[in-house]
């Protein structure tokens, strides 16, 4: 499989899955655009390090959750490479909390970065990918927007919506030729999980069938994978990969 000639934007790709993914589609041969929204450094580091490999990238700074700033993400793509074949739609942020102590604003934000994130970078992007009459667009979701998650209110249904978002864009956009599918992680090793305690983390192992918590890696491997050849007949699926936790 390679991906020579596309080009794909990764959003929230400064850090742990969505940096994995970056590099992923970069080694594969893809011109890879890296998004971030308050890590620079990260950014850069990953620049360098694909660089060195001779390998196409660049990235730009965007808050995915304001709509002109997703356009100036996608149109940069554009004006500088003239064509864009893969949207991964990574870029996510939890504030968990009993509804009875979660604020207003913890709920906006998620849902801002989370959902309507998605929606804005998936809508600049719908226009050029359907002037090609080709594009991929990968979603990251979560089990929990399947399952629901106590603490987790705002991030269950910002991922709730995404599948639903994934489900409808894949029905609009088909007519077009792009497909759009979910990929739904369990618990991934990442900043984002790294604040869990020693035991939680047992208890949570026990009840995953593979035994660990996934890698950023075991994510990646399937969203190249929805980006190549091998995926040119699937469209508006959510696929679960959690080691068997929700089946
Ligand atoms: P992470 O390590 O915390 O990284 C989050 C990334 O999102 C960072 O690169 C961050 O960039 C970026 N980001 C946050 N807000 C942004 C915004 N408004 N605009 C653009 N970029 C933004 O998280 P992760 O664990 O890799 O999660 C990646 C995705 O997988 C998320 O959608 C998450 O919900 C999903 N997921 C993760 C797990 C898990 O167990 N880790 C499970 C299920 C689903 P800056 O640092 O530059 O701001």
């Amino acid at each position: 499989m390679n991906l020579i000639d596309k080009v794909a934007i990764v959003t929230g790709a400064s850090n742990g899955i969505g940096r994995e993914i970056a590099v992923c589609l970069a080694k594969l041969g893809a011109t890879v655009v890296i998004n971030y929204r308050s890590s620079p450094e990260k950014a850069s580091e990953i620049k360098d390090e694909l660089l060195s490999k001779n390998l196409s990238v660049e990235v730009f700074q965007a808050d995915v959750s304001i709509f002109s700033e997703s356009q100036k993400l996608i149109d940069f793509a554009i004006e500088k490479y003239g064509r864009l074949d893969i949207l991964v739609n990574n870029a996510g942020v939890t504030a968990d909390n009993l509804i009875m102590r979660m604020t207003e604003e913890d709920f906006d934000r998620v849902i801002d970065v989370n959902l309507k994130g998605t929606w804005n970078c998936s809508k600049h992007a719908a226009k050029y990918m359907a002037k090609q009459r080709t594009g991929r667009i990968i979603n990251i979701a979560s089990v929990v927007g399947i399952v629901g998650n106590g603490g987790q209110s705002n991030y269950a249904a910002s991922k709730a919506g995404i599948i639903g978002l994934t489900k409808s864009l894949a029905k609009e956009l088909s007519k077009r030729n792009i497909a759009v599918n979910a990929v739904a992680p369990g618990f991934i090793k990442t900043d984002m999980t790294n604040n869990l305690n020693e035991n939680w983390i047992s208890e949570i192992e026990k009840n995953i069938p593979l035994g660990r918590l996934g890698e950023p890696a075991d994510i990646a491997k399937v969203v190249t994978f929805l980006c190549g050849e091998g995926a040119s007949y699937i469209t508006g699926q959510v696929i679960n990969v959690d080691g068997g936790l929700v089946m």
